[in-house]
């Protein structure tokens, strides 16, 4: 590991402006936030990051889960994974996210992982951490392996001839499926980015993952309170039960009313090149009976850009098939 310096920040502003001394808040930055470490410290380790300075962001205050006053949820950019996952709010209004989240790592990484950091995981690809291999998101310009490699576990939506890896995240695809906000402060002010803007395509920089600039810290997720009647529901389908990414996964929020769905929202996750949602699909479910056949074709839509590489063909029928299961659980 290259040498690096770590500073514990205490103010807020401070870490910010240390921050912002990086080019560049992607791959190849050279100031970085410390959270829980369990991506951060991995990366660098393998010599993926190699930042020069690590600022510990932990003693910022920002770990605390607030009920809004509209009844919305408020969960802080350094709240463990564990702690959200097992607060009596999100496992009675987004039990999703509960879901999601507990179907994630093992309890040890959840423990240290935080809100942010989850968001801000890189992918598993494994040629993104062999520095030995090639790979653009790695190093622009290096080559794609993947495309003619191993991709079995690669993104089948949202891919380009630069970069076909998956967002590993299970936390994220609750959250767009609960039409989460990111709030960031940088060195110009606060913004609110909604979580669907937040991720970034591959296309020609797949360096580029998120909308973030140098100095930005996260600061708290906002999820809007959901509505009456609501049911959620994450699934997540993988080789083995535990400790395993995500081949294909669901994330449904969905009101049933006379038996009508009324209102429904759902996010993939295991394939795509981020956390994958298609409002078209969702809309073709409104107002119809919640059965199988209707999701179904809610699946097809939702998949009807599926891009398959050389080993990752079976991951468009899993995905519907998870998505028509996932959508039969949340309205049962
Ligand atoms: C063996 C293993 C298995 C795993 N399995 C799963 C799984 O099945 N599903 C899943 O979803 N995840 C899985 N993970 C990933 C895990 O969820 C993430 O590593 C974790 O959530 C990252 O959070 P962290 O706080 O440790 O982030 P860190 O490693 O501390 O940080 C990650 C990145 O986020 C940045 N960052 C952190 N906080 C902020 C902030 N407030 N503002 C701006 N930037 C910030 C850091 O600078 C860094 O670039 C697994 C990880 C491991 C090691
Ligand atoms: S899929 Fe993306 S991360 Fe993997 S080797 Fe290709 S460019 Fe790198």
């Amino acid at each position: 590991m290259k040498l690096f310096a770590l500073e514990r920040a205490t103010d807020r502003a401070a870490a910010i402006a240390a921050g912002a001394a990086s080019t560049t808040a992607q791959q190849g930055a050279s100031v970085r936030f410390l959270a829980g470490g369990t991506t951060l410290v991995d990366l660098m380790k393998l010599g993926v990051e190699q930042p020069e300075r690590v600022i510990d962001i932990n003693r910022l205050g920002l770990d605390g889960i607030e009920e809004e006053a509209d009844g919305g949820l408020l969960v802080g950019a350094a709240v463990t994974n564990s702690d959200l996952a097992h607060h009596p709010l999100v496992q009675r209004s987004y039990a999703a996210l509960s879901q999601a989240i507990l179907a994630g790592a093992s309890t040890q990484l959840r423990n240290a992982a935080t809100t942010a950091g989850n968001l801000l995981q890189r992918t598993r690809c494994v040629y993104f951490r062999n520095t030995a291999t090639p790979c653009n998101k790695r190093e622009p310009g290096s080559g794609c392996p993947a495309i003619t490699g191993a991709n079995r576990m690669m993104a089948i939506l949202g891919t380009s001839d630069a970069c076909i890896a998956s967002n590993p995240s299970d936390m994220a695809v609750a959250m767009l499926a609960y039409d989460a906000t990111v709030h960031v402060q940088g060195v110009s002010g606060v913004r609110n980015i909604a979580l669907r803007d937040f991720f970034l395509l591959p296309q020609d920089r797949p360096d580029r993952e998120n909308v973030l600039e140098p100095g930005d810290l996260i600061t708290h997720v906002t999820m809007p309170p959901r509505p009456a009647g609501e049911r959620s529901v994450y699934l997540k389908l993988r080789d083995r039960v535990s400790y395993e990414f995500a081949l294909v996964s669901a994330a449904v929020a969905a009101v049933v009313s006379n038996g009508k769905v009324t209102e429904v929202r759902f996010a993939l996750g295991g394939v795509g090149t981020r956390p994958w949602r298609v409002p078209g699909a969702e809309q073709v479910l409104i107002g119809e009976a919640p059965t199988e056949q209707n999701f179904r074709r809610a699946a097809d839509l939702a998949l009807a850009g599926a891009k398959p590489q050389s080993q990752n063909g079976f991951k468009v029928e899993l995905a519907k098939r998870c998505v028509v299961e996932t959508l039969k659980r949340a309205t049962r």
